[in-house]
């Protein structure tokens, strides 16, 4: 009833600014429109995913016309937080922490428990129990606040402890959790905890499509490359012994000397006299 006198918010989405409110998307964040949310589950992405990024990105993510190298480009930072390499960008930067994974035991399991019985005032005669299995939880210390980078090239964490500076290509495998990222290189976990998981997810498919797609143009262009060259060589002999037979006749005809089809031979075998 009270309702009736708040006017409700007119529907806009963020990405395309239409006013469509049929079948769209209505977050705390903002809305979007059924055409851009379709957009979006294009590139396996929510609608609250969108608003994890500015404006600009936001307009891109959704542009299903846009290729992966240039939606990577599209993510590039102008400022990082540490010294870059020739030829490598910042695409994220944002605060972290490091962690090492503990192993500690928090109890005691048996498969029998006993009984107690209970001799005199604080004294207790535990009977028929074994000793039971220990129960093992993993828990993970964290480092004092730093800073998390993802370049083109490499992972950075920057931390007093635990930090890291790894290769992209050495990376075996990411794994994505809600609190964190564990990072693989020769079986080995890294571990970044962040509350910007969802947001470096979307980033490092973002690279690494960009990266896969570079490589394939490159291997395609490379084939193409070594196909020209082959059938170079191949076309060169043939059509050179092709021409030395059509001079041989004009010679065989009378119509050109020895001399001169001496000359244009060696002309076209590339011989020097
Ligand atoms: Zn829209």
């Amino acid at each position: 009833m009270f309702g009736f006198f708040e006017k409700k918010k007119e529907f806009c989405c963020a990405i395309c600014g239409s006013k469509d409110p049929q079948e769209g998307f209505r977050g705390a964040k903002g809305d979007i429109c059924k055409n851009c949310a379709d957009a979006l589950e294009k590139r396996d992405l929510t609608c609250d995913d969108a608003f994890l990024f500015t404006e600009d990105q936001r307009k891109n993510l959704c542009n299903p016309a846009l290729d992966a190298v240039e939606l990577a480009d599209s993510f590039q930072i102008e400022k990082a937080p540490l010294v870059l390499q020739e030829g490598e960008y910042c695409y994220y930067y944002g605060d972290a922490c490091g962690g090492r994974i503990q192993t500690v035991t928090t109890g005691y399991t048996g498969r029998n428990k006993g009984v107690s019985v209970q001799i005199m005032k604080g004294v207790t005669y535990h009977t028929g129990g074994s000793a039971g299995q220990a129960v093992r939880e993993q828990l993970i210390e964290s480092s004092p606040t730093g800073r998390f980078v993802l370049t083109n090239k490499r992972f950075v964490l920057l931390t007093a402890l635990y930090g890291f500076d790894i290769p992209g290509d050495k990376v075996q495998t990411i794994d994505v959790r809600p609190d964190g990222l564990g990072i693989y290189v020769k079986n080995k976990m890294h571990i970044v905890l962040t509350s910007d998981v969802r947001k470096i997810a979307i980033i490092i498919t973002i690279l690494t499509n960009a990266t896969k797609q570079q490589q394939e143009e490159r291997k395609q262009k490379s084939l193409e490359t070594t196909k020209k060259r082959q059938t170079r060589k191949k076309q060169a002999p043939v059509s050179g012994a092709d021409e030395i037979m059509k001079y041989k006749k004009l010679m065989d005809e009378g119509i050109i000397t020895e001399a001169q089809f001496e000359r244009k031979k060696n002309e076209i075998l590339g011989f020097t006299e």
